[in-house]
């Protein structure tokens, strides 16, 4: 486990790539976790993801991944759980100050970052952990999030362009509608 961690900091831009492209199809999945209902699907979707991340990073599904953000290196593996690191007692070569035949999370953290394309996020401050969303799939919480912000952003843009049209919302209304496709013109049901 430990060499597969120390692999996964060596790839990180690899992960970093793969990581986008499961978010990508997770948003795209939205609507079709919505018709089965995210609560459902919570359970399954965090059995897959303690799985796959165990093997690969250590993971301890404290359930608000910072992967993305420390160099494909989990920071619940420091012995401290530092969300920001490394702490003052870094041993010669990068070693752990608690365990010193592992090599410090947060060293690795940063020489995984300065790999990734966006490896410049490790200099962003993260907050404490939240340990009631431990055991919680972060997968599924932020593409739900980004989903509804890309709904949210979208209806905003309709409306936008519909207020910039009165006299055509008064002549013509369907030529700048401010009422969503409903669900039936998408070719799918409300959740
Ligand atoms: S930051 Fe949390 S969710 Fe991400 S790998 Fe570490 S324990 Fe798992």
């Amino acid at each position: 486990m430990y060499r597969i961690r120390l692999f996964a900091t060596r790839h990180a831009r690899a992960f970093e790539w793969l990581y986008a492209g499961l978010e990508r199809v997770m948003i795209a999945a939205d609507p079709v976790f919505r018709r089965i209902g995210y609560q459902r699907i919570e359970r399954p979707v965090a059995l897959i993801e303690r799985a796959a991340k165990g093997l690969l990073f250590d993971c301890k599904m404290c359930g608000q991944c910072a992967l993305s953000s420390t160099g494909m290196s989990c920071p619940m593996n420091c012995p401290k759980t530092l969300r920001n690191g490394p702490c003052g007692g870094v041993r010669p070569g990068g070693y752990c100050e608690v365990k010193p035949q592992m090599k410090c999370v947060w060293v690795l953290a940063w020489d995984g970052a300065s790999r990734m394309k966006n490896g410049d996020r490790i200099g962003e401050v993260l907050p404490p952990v939240d340990h009631t969303l431990k055991g919680s799939s972060a997968w599924l919480r932020v593409s739900r999030e980004k989903a509804a912000n890309l709904r949210s952003a979208t209806e905003a843009a309709r409306t936008v362009v519909a207020q910039s049209f009165p006299a055509a919302r008064r002549n013509e209304p369907s030529t700048a509608p401010l009422a969503p496709e409903p669900p039936a013109a998408q070719g799918r049901t409300e959740a």
